[in-house]
């Protein structure tokens, strides 16, 4: 736990995921809920951050979308025509940037 600064998780749709596997509700609720809670506490604990990022958003210009689970492709009225993944990893660079900027 000490060889690392900050701990970054995708912000999952759960909602739409449980939609998607035929999960329960409960599954959506306490599952991925309790994970990250607990994780974001034994991170704190430690002084590290849990960062989480918003897979709507726009690598290239900021703008959100609703991303449903099917659609792989990020395409953007600012031109940006991304693979979702390769667009998600370019925000995740961004705010893990910006998180340890701010923290020195
Ligand atoms: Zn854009």
């Amino acid at each position: 736990m000490s060889t690392f600064d900050a701990v970054v998780i995708e912000d999952l749709d759960m909602k739409g995921m449980s939609q998607a596997l035929n999960f329960g509700k409960s599954v959506a609720d306490n599952g991925w809920g309790m994970f990250t809670s607990f994780l974001q506490y034994k991170l704190s604990e430690r002084g590290k951050q849990l960062i989480k990022i918003d897979t709507k958003t726009c690598s290239s210009c900021g703008n959100t979308q609703p991303m449903p689970m099917e659609i792989r492709t990020y395409a953007c009225s600012s031109g940006l025509n991304i693979d979702r993944d390769y667009n998600s990893a370019l925000n995740i660079k961004k705010e893990g940037i910006r998180l340890l900027a701010s923290a020195y």
